[in-house]
């Protein structure tokens, strides 16, 4: 079965996730850093695009003894099964993700990416092939489902989250908004990719809640998709 997908992403009060360097930065606080970890501790697995891997270098470990101990309580690895969307293997062999606390890796590539790179690739993750020039997250998704991954993370970024949403992949999102301007028509923002053109084509959402929390709010959304076509 595929998997259901969960996205989380923090941004500014413009609706940027990061500066049009694309260089981090901190957005959300203590208490939503603590909402985040939960909700990583609960799924099977956790996603990121390789822009991500690149400009962030993130972990995605579960940070807290409470957290963690949850997981262990269920039997399950300490960390959720890490999956990088990755076309060309270009993920750094010594990447925080594929290095960071106990548990899998998938490296998902597409039929283009390097031998050489996945040889290496090869040493710390699983590799799972799907599409020829990126990956296609449909396959993907089929893939990550056969291996038992019922529940999946996005933590970003844009692109990917672009990807997943215009394959209609996408079941929930939560977007902490935080209370800073980062500003700049090419910061990336929680959607970016090509864009939808046709109204028809938007995704609709369904607001679940909206929450006060640090020094801004939590917004938690049910994706329905697009509207359904007119004949
Ligand atoms: P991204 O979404 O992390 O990764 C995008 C890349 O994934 C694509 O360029 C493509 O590269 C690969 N990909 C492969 N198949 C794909 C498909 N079917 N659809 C979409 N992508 C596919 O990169 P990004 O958009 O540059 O985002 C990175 C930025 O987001 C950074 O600045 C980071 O700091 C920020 N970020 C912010 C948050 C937050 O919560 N505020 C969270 C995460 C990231 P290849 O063609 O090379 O495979």
């Amino acid at each position: 079965m595929r998997p259901y997908v969960v996205v989380n992403i923090a941004m500014s009060a413009d609706g940027k996730i990061s500066t049009r360097e694309r260089r981090q930065v901190r957005i959300s606080g203590t208490q939503d850093f603590t909402r985040v970890d939960q909700l990583k501790a609960g799924c099977d697995a956790i996603m990121v695009g390789i822009g991500t891997v690149l400009a962030d270098d993130p972990s995605l470990t579960v940070k807290s003894e409470k957290c963690l101990n949850y997981r262990r309580k269920q039997g399950w690895d300490d960390h959720p099964l890490r999956v990088v969307v990755d076309s060309s293997g270009a993920t750094p062999p010594d990447a925080s993700i594929l290095h960071k606390g106990k548990g899998k890796r998938v490296v998902a590539v597409s039929k283009r990416a390097d031998p050489i790179k996945i040889s290496l690739l090869e040493k710390k993750a699983t590799i799972l092939v799907a599409g020829k020039d990126e990956v296609d997250l449909i396959v993907l998704m089929d893939k990550l489902g056969n291996l038992g991954i019922h529940r999946i993370m996005v933590e970003g970024g844009g692109t990917l989250i672009a990807g997943l949403m215009k394959a209609g992949l996408v079941n929930e999102i939560y977007t902490f908004i935080g209370n800073i301007i980062i500003g700049g028509k090419d910061a990336p923002t929680i959607t970016d990719g090509e864009g939808f053109i046709k109204e028809s084509e938007f995704t609709r959402l369904t607001l679940l809640e909206a929450r006060r929390i640090d020094n801004g709010i939590l917004l938690h959304w049910k994706v329905n998709g697009p509207e359904p076509k007119q004949d």
